[in-house]
Formats: C-alpha cells, structure tokens, sequence
C-alpha cells in the first residue's frame, strides 16, 4: 500500500514552480476505487489559480520558446530517463487512484516515458521550407514557431500517458502548459510536476492544476493568453470546450469518445480473433476509448467465436489491481456501474441473452462481471452508447457490406478492428471503415510512432507519430523581397 509519504503524491498545485494550495484552502477527496477508501485529498482550484498558472506558462514561454530544440531534447530525455526509473512507484499511485491492474499501470507508464522520447527527438525535426519564388528578386521561406500556452485537460482512464501526449509535444514544440488532470485521478497527473521540477524544467513551462472542471475550463477557455485547448474525454465535454475556445480562436485538438467495432469474418482466424478481442474488450475493464463496444460476426463462425470468447472471459480474474495475476479492476466509480447495468439490462429486454456474467461481482463495490451477450442488435442503447465496462455485445452479420454498414452506423469514428485471411477484403473493409485507428487481425495498435486520433464526433487532430507535434506549432511564410537578384 503506497504511503501518503510517497514521493510521487503530491497533495498540492504546481503553479510557476511552487507547490501551492487552493486560495480557498477548499479539498477535493480521491477515492481508491478497489477499497472505496479516501487516499487523500488535492487543493480544489478554480479561475484565480488557473489565471495565475497561465500567466506563469506565458511568462516563461518567450524565454523558452528561444531554446534550442536539442536543450529542450535533453530535457526530455532526462524526464524520460527519471520516468523509467520510478515506473513501479508511479504505476502503484496509478493503481491506487485508477484501479487498473499493476501490469497494465507500468505498462501506461512506460507509455508515457516513450511518448516523451518519442517528441523529445521530433522536437529536433521540425522543419520549414524553402519554397520556389513566383519573383526574380524575393524569396520565400516557411518557418513553425511555438503556439503558446497550452491548457491542456485530461480524463482518468489513462492519467498518465494521456498527459504525456500532450506535454511531450508540447514542451519540445517550445510551448508551455497549463494542465488539469482528471479529478478521480489527480496524483498521476501532479506527479508531472514532481518529475518536472526534479529534472530541471524552468518555473512555470509544467503547471498542474486540480479542482472545479468548469471554473479552470472556463478560464483556460475564455483566457486570451492560452492560444491552445489540448483536450481529451467525452465527446459532450470535447464540444462544450470547443464552442467556449471559439470566443479567442483557439487552436482545438481533440481526443474524443469511442464506440469501436470489432468485425470478424467467416475465413477468420478464430483464436487469433478471440485473442485480440480480449485484449481490445477487457484492457483497463473496458474503459478505454479504443475497447470494442460491438463485436459484428459473421454467421459461419459467430457460434464458435462466441464459445471461445465466453470461454476466455470467463477466465479473467478479477480483483485489486495490486493483487498479483488480476487482469480485471474494479470500474471507476458507483456512476460508471450504474450506467453499465442500464445498458445490459436494456439489451436483455430488447433479446439480448447473457453467456456470462451480467451483474455486479461478488466481491461487491464496483467490481463487475466480465459480460458476453448474444443476440445484439441495432435498437439496443449499446449499438450508439460507450458502454465503458466489461460487456461484450455480440451482433450477427451475413455479408461485408452489412457488416461495414452497421460498424459504421454511429457518430464516432475512433478505433475499429477486423480479422480476416483474405487480402482483398482486407483492403476493401479497411477503406469502407470511416475510422481513424484501424486493427488488421490485431487488437491493440497503440503505439508512439503512429498518429492517434478520431474521425467524426470521435474528434480532431493527432497524438503519436510526426503528426502529433504539428497541432503545437504555427506556421509563418516570410517573403524576403529587395534582394536585386
Ligand atoms: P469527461 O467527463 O469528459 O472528463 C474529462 C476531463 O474533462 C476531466 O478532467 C474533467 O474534469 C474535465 N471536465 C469535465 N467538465 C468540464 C468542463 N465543463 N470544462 C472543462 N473541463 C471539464 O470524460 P471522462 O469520463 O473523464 O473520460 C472518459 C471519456 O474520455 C470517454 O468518452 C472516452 O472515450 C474518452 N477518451 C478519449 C480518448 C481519446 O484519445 N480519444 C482517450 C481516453 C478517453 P473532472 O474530472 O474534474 O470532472
């Protein structure tokens, strides 16, 4: 059990480098969600704070932003470096907070120690252009300067690599950042500024702040001196602050909900299917945007995939993330249960039939289930709805193009997954799935190299690749004219 003592578990914001409270003394509790136990408790923030982090991010940034791209590198090599060598304490806060497996946790921060080496070294590939001049005696170049301040706002499923996809290419673009970690899981994101100030970031480039989501929203939004809105969450959320970031034209990126397909055709490979969708179902208990909410299988193979795939669910062991071999945590909170139980009982009144699992666990709090339904189909609330827990629907299908249909019947466009043997199809499917993130026969495809990022309502802009750094940067043409060539 991680001591408040901990290194990492900061209790306090990281405003312009000091560790402050709340001007109102007000607390936010955060909850273990294995114990349902108070593990302590974050300063309860609002506009006045937010206000000031800016005003230290805009500060320091027009000394930062004259840093050469290889000091800024070297800095994040050594966040990267001092990550890694505190990725079993920072994985345990992330358990203590989040609730995912031990396993999982490292495997997120080690995410995240590889999304800031990954930028640290695009920092240093930020190239301009050159472009051939229309005028004898001008010339024209292409030049990417730092945006600015970045507010950046992230969710509790992921709070540690979904702030290292905002800080890394932030920094190393020359920008500075504001940040407000998810309220459920606010250690994880204080303990950027923790690994921050330890490796030598100046006073006010990190700032983190926890507390009331509308008061800092509204002043990260309304807030001229923020030139960017990094967000990722809820659609719902991801709209709002668009339409409050329009008021000064802010820059938006944004990562957004899910509603993942996961199709498999009768000349499927059936374990490697049922594997892969193990993985893209029941990582983090399902509470990822990329989990699959609606597996679609084709009639010929849909009998043994649902044997296989109840069979392996029925394996998983559920319990406390810090207890050894559990591949299952709890869900995030009594809310998210709730909405999980809705959703499966709507299913079953509209025929859906339960092959395991279905309700809350024995071990009680918001343990649950892990879930296979059968008999899924397009009138039932999970066909649209992130369901965001561990419950497999499982629609049937007859040819391609239904099944390309029905994946593509809803207002997201995040993640989707299919496995076939056949090549053709697999080129046909893949550019029939409006999606941004496609798995070919895989079911998990994060990665740093590649460009993260949603299609549709799922949202805006990348995270990962060398796209991930573009939305940090403005780009200025300058004409250099009275040359008398
Ligand atoms: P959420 O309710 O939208 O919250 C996300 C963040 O927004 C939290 O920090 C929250 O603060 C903050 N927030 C809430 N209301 C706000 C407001 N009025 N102004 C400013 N900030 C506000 O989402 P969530 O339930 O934490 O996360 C789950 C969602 O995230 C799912 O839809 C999932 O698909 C999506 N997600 C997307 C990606 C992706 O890359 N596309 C990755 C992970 C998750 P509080 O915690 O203080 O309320």
């Amino acid at each position: 059990m991680l001591k408040k003592t901990s290194h990492f578990m900061r209790e306090a914001n990281f405003i312009g480098g000091e560790w402050v409270g709340a001007d109102s003394g007000a607390t936010i509790e955060v909850v273990n969600p294995a114990t349902l136990q108070t593990i302590g408790t974050v300063p309860k923030g609002g506009r006045a704070e937010t206000r000031r982090a800016i005003e230290a991010a805009e500060t320091v940034f027009h000394s930062w932003k004259k840093t050469s791209a290889d000091h800024r590198a070297k800095l994040l090599r050594k966040l990267h470096d001092a990550i890694m060598d505190n990725q079993d304490a920072l994985a345990e806060l992330l358990v203590m907070e989040q609730g995912k497996p031990l396993a999982e946790a490292k495997g997120e921060v080690g995410m995240s120690a590889a999304y800031v080496l990954w930028f640290a070294e695009e920092g240093r590939r930020i190239y301009g252009d050159v472009v051939p001049s229309p005028w004898a005696d001008r010339r024209i170049l292409v030049t990417k300067e730092p945006t600015g301040v970045v507010g950046a706002i992230t969710p509790w499923n992921f709070p540690s690599s979904m702030l290292a996809r905002k800080l890394g290419p932030a920094l190393a673009a020359g920008c500075t950042v504001v940040a407000k970690p998810a309220s459920q899981t606010p250690y994880s994101g204080l303990a950027w500024g923790v690994l921050a100030e330890e490796v030598g970031f100046p006073k006010g480039a990190v700032n983190i702040v926890t507390g009331s989501a509308s008061e800092i929203g509204d002043e990260l939004t309304e807030n001229p001196l923020v030139r960017k809105i990094t967000f990722t969450g809820s659609t719902e959320i991801g709209k709002l602050l668009m339409q409050k970031a329009a008021g000064t034209v802010k820059k938006v990126s944004m990562e957004l909900g899910g509603n993942a397909p996961f199709l498999v055709f009768n000349d499927a490979d059936v374990e490697r299917a049922v594997q892969g969708a193990m993985i893209a179902k029941y990582r983090n208990a399902g509470q990822t945007c990329v989990c699959t909410n609606r597996f679609f299988v084709q009639e010929g193979i849909y009998d043994r995939f649902v044997e296989k795939l109840a069979e392996a669910t029925n394996k998983l062991k559920v319990g406390s993330g810090l207890e050894d071999g559990v591949q299952q945590g709890p869900l995030i909170d009594e809310g998210a249960v709730r909405k999980v139980e809705e959703l499966v009982a709507d299913a079953i009144s509209k025929g859906g039939q339960i092959i395991t699992g279905g309700k809350r666990h024995a071990l009680g709090g918001t343990f649950f289930e892990p879930t296979v339904i059968t008999e899924a189909s397009p009138k039932m609330r999970l066909m649209e709805e992130e369901i965001f827990g561990p419950v497999a629907p499982v629609f049937r299908f007859k040819d391609e193009e239904e099944a390309v249909a029905m994946a593509n019947d809803t207002s997201f466009g995040l993640a989707c997954y299919f496995y076939t043997s056949d090549l053709g199809r697999a080129f046909r499917v893949m550019e029939g799935l409006r999606y941004g993130l496609v798995g070919i026969n895989e079911g998990m495809i994060t990665t740093v190299e590649a460009p993260f990022g949603g299609f549709k309502e799922s949202g805006l802009g990348k995270e990962g690749g060398h796209q991930g750094i573009e939305d940090y940067l403005d780009t200025k043409y300058v004409c250099i004219g009275g040359l008398g060539l």
